[in-house]
């Protein structure tokens, strides 16, 4: 079999993060629920490509955790985060974003802290005229702390941080939680320290942010898991 031509490849580049787009976000809006099949076939059919950009994109999601294959049985959605998980993900973020904010507050670009003032802005917007969903909390908040990340002008780091999906797992374990008007003042608190170049207090600011969302999240996990555990004795 000879090399395809570039522009064939190219087509088919662009066939396949189509795809995978489209994937993530069903994986995000529960429209494929954790720990639910995906038949490569029916996903060809319901988006009317080929199976190679599916397979071409499960392969992605795979190696980002998102889907598992197993063998003889195929992919599905990786399941629900495990409480262990859970507190994994947070000593990971733990590591990673409060040394990442007081290094963008050393470093960032003037157009980094313009993007971050924004977004933490359309937030604040959002949230005072009663229009943001969870969802597009979660959304904005990944990208606001994305871009916290990528203020590092690290390559690195933004890398190991995209691999980690901490929104989308977090979101795709409490869907239905509430937005804060804390979560929006510590987010102002990290983005002044960066601003002021105070690289101490960013980390702080991004230290506490942490801590306090991860107990916000785990009274909302524990009352998911309690759920849980009630609906089977309800059915019984
Ligand atoms: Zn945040």
């Amino acid at each position: 079999m000879g090399e395809a031509p570039d522009d064939e490849r190219t087509e088919r580049t662009s066939v396949s993060d189509r795809i995978y787009e489209r994937l993530l976000a069903m994986l995000i809006d529960g429209e494929i629920e954790p720990g639910q099949r995906i038949r490569v076939d029916a996903i060809s059919r319901q988006l009317g490509v080929s199976q190679t950009p599916v397979r071409e994109s499960l392969l992605r999601l795979e190696a980002e955790d998102l889907v598992e294959k197993k063998h003889l049985i195929g992919y599905s959605a990786t399941p629900r985060l495990s409480a262990a998980r859970f507190e994994d993900l947070f000593e990971a973020r733990f590591l990673i974003e409060p040394f990442c904010s007081g290094l963008a507050a050393g470093r960032h670009q003037r157009g980094q802290i313009e993007t971050i003032t924004r977004l933490a802005a359309e937030m604040r917007d959002g949230y005072e005229s009663g229009e943001l969903s969870y969802g597009a909390f979660a959304r904005s908040d990944a990208e606001l702390h994305r871009a916290l990340i990528d203020a590092t002008g690290n390559g690195y780091f933004s890398e190991i941080f995209a691999k980690l999906h901490a929104h989308l797992q977090l979101f795709r374990l409490l869907r239905d939680s509430s937005v804060t008007e804390d979560a929006l003042t510590e987010h102002d608190r990290i983005i002044t320290a960066i601003r002021t170049r105070d690289s101490e207090a960013a980390t702080a600011a991004m230290a506490a942010h942490l801590a306090a969302s991860r107990s916000r999240l785990r009274k909302a996990f524990d009352q998911h898991q309690q759920q849980v555990r009630e609906e089977p004795s309800q059915a019984s």
